[in-house]
Formats: structure tokens, sequence, C-alpha cells
């Protein structure tokens, strides 16, 4: 595959498009899903709508120095990696019910063990010293990494750290590495900081009724 090169791990460099899917939910594979924005309402909003924004997801969200060229990607291969995100989530989602990833169906199981199959990116020390992840297909690589970090989600204590974030319109699945293991909120940047915004607004509307049943009340007595 023909590949154009970009510093690796740049972010500063890659400008916008570092932030244009969301990151941080503590896996990788856990990441690749939330690609499907508000899964399972009537909103549902799919970040992988074609080639350019596969492409886009490897190049923020992977490891690898070099960048897949775009026209070298076939439609079918964003197909697929829908197709492997689904099955990823359901693996997931069987992991965190009371059946367990065994409940989870064949299919789902075949799809990402058989991306898991595929060669992921390995490790070059480059002539300056620094680490580059390379793959000859770095989309089929980095998915590669997707479906091992799954499985290895799914078959480890990891999987009890696994919780649903809170905003009942996100749904988002996070890694909560806190001490005490309550993290409600996938981000406090967003989804914690609206709640804790809405709470604030409510405590103020409560205080202001609170404030006008004591009016009424003095005005009864007077
Ligand atoms: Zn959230």
């Amino acid at each position: 595959m023909t590949v154009t090169t970009r510093a690796a791990g740049d972010a500063a460099d890659r400008g916008a498009e570092a932030v244009r899917f969301r990151e941080g939910a503590g896996r990788l594979s856990l990441d690749f899903i939330r690609t499907l924005r508000y899964r399972g309402t009537l909103g549902a909003v799919e970040e992988l709508a074609d080639v350019p924004a596969l492409v886009a997801w490897i190049v923020q969200c992977g490891p690898c120095a070099l960048e897949p060229d775009p026209a070298l990607v076939r439609p079918t291969e964003v197909r697929d990696a829908r197709s492997l995100r689904e099955a990823v989530h359901e693996l997931i989602a069987a992991g965190l019910g009371p059946g367990g990833v065994a409940s989870s169906s064949f299919l789902s199981r075949e799809l990402v063990n058989r991306a898991a199959a595929v060669p992921a990116p390995t490790p070059r020390v480059d002539p300056s010293g620094a680490l580059l992840w390379i793959a000859a297909d770095p989309v089929a690589a980095t998915l590669s990494l997707v479906a091992r970090d799954a499985v290895d989600l799914v078959t480890s204590p990891a999987i009890l750290r696994v919780r649903e974030c809170a905003d009942p319109t996100c749904g988002a699945l996070f890694v909560d590495n806190s001490r005490p293991g309550n993290r409600r909120w996938c981000s406090m940047g967003a989804c914690g900081n609206r709640a804790k915004k809405s709470t604030i607004r409510k405590k103020a509307a409560q205080g202001n009724a609170d404030k006008a049943e004591r009016d009424r009340g003095k005005d009864g007595r007077a």
C-alpha cells in the first residue's frame, strides 16, 4: 500500500483533525465504539461515514507513523470497520452483563477474533533514536489493535472497571481508574460539566421556589 508520511504522534501539528473523534475512554476499543455517537437512540450519529472518516480515525487514534492513502482504501473496508465496531460493542456489552462475554454471538466473536489475527503495527527505532510504529496496511493493522484490545478487555478483570457514562444522552463506555471506582462521567469536561451546571440550575430554581413559598407564608400571616 502506498502511504504518505506524517510526524508520528505530533498531535499539535495535526491541528483540528486531532480532535475530530472523541478519545480518552481509557482503551482503544472503547474509543473506537464511540464512533457511533448516541448509540441506541433515534439520534445516533455515524462518525465513520466514509473512507476519509475512517482514515482520519486511524490517523488520530492509531499509532502508525505512516498515513494510509485514502485513494487506496476501499469503501468495503469502511463497512467492515463498522461491522467490527458493532461486534466489539456486542462483546463488551456482553462482558458487562450477567452472562459475560461467553453470551455474545458466535458471529461477533469471530469478527473480532479474525481482526485480531491480522498483523498489528510493529515498533522500530529510527535513525534519530525515536520510536516509530509501522504497518504495511495501517488501516487493517490499527483495527487489529482495536480487536486485540477488545479481546484483552473482555477476558480480563479490566472489564470490571468499565462504566457507562451517567449522562443519559451520552451512553459512552469508559474505564474508571479512580481509586474508589465511582467515576460517573466519560469526561468531566463535557458530560460531568453539563451535569454540574444542571445541578446548580436545579438548586437555584429550588432556592427560588422555597423563597417564594416563604414569602407567601409571610404574606399569609400579615
Ligand atoms: Zn459522557
